[in-house]
């Protein structure tokens, strides 16, 4: 049986550019890619070289995807199952690597730029911020697949801290009863972000718990979307910031000496 390794590869979260360059090198040399959707066909067509297997894992179902990886990593080094934004969230990673720890085949992840991080930066928005919140929440509403106890998105909410919500830009009705419910006032800022970082096709919209849901409806996003509510969001154009320690001359640490 095969000696070959499955590399679960984070392709970015669209821009092709994004991918790292240890994945992109992976690409390169690999002899088959099983890649999810369209989101990351680019990256996988763009650097796999002549004769490598490239299939789309669209309508496949998780035992054909770990039949598909086993039976290439049979007969080629280098298995790449290409995944967008980092192969860790919402990525059905275990689902995929338990049955080839079952069939011995061996197993290594390289991560990704998530989306989350990816709408920040097309945002220019930060996550934390001295004084405001420390904490980001990386979570979703419940669709098909159930919240477990405790992680309902009004209890998370109560944080006050950073939220981004994947996979719920279709249940904004959701988003914004959590967050209510959790009493974030109705000019509360939300940001939703439209294929972050994907060339000519980003699309950014800031508005209010009370609104969003309405510009996206206008807007006709109802896809690949992410959506962040924080109390950080706009904070470029906050007349004062409480700045970073880590910068402020009067704080000393190990690479700088205190000015003040
Ligand atoms: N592993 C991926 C997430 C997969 S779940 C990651 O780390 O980004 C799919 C969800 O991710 C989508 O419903 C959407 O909420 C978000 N998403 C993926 N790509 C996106 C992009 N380019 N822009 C905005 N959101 C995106």
């Amino acid at each position: 049986m095969g000696v070959g390794t499955v590399w679960f590869v984070g392709a970015g979260p669209g821009d092709p550019e994004l991918i790292t360059v240890k994945g992109r090198d992976l690409i390169v040399r690999a002899g088959a890619i099983l890649f999810a959707g369209s989101l990351v066909n680019e990256a996988a067509t763009r650097w796999a070289p002549p004769g490598c297997v490239i299939a789309d894992s669209k309508d496949m179902t998780l035992e054909q995807m770990s039949a598909w990886l086993i039976a290439n990593a049979a007969r080629c080094d280098t298995v790449v199952r290409l995944q967008t934004g980092d192969p860790a969230l919402y990525g059905a990673l275990i689902e995929l690597v338990q049955p080839l720890d079952a069939a011995g085949v061996p197993v290594a992840v390289v991560p990704g730029v998530s989306s989350a991080m990816a709408s920040a930066a097309a945002a220019v928005e930060s996550f934390t911020l001295p004084e405001v919140t420390q904490t980001t929440i990386f979570t979703r509403v419940e669709g098909r697949t159930p919240m477990p106890d405790g992680e309902d998105l009004a209890a998370l909410a109560a944080h006050r801290c950073t939220l981004c919500i994947f996979l719920s830009i279709t249940l904004l009705h959701k988003v914004e009863a959590g967050l209510r419910e959790a009493g974030w006032p109705e000019d509360a800022p939300v940001l939703v972000v439209h294929k972050a970082s994907w060339p000519g096709e980003e699309r950014i919209v800031r508005g209010t718990l009370a609104t969003i849901k309405q510009q996206c409806r206008e807007a006709g996003i109802v896809s690949q979307a992410m959506v962040i509510a924080s109390p950080t969001l706009g904070a470029r154009q906050w007349p004062e910031l409480i700045r970073s320690r880590l910068y402020d001359p009067s704080f000393t640490h190990r690479f700088r000496k205190a000015t003040t």
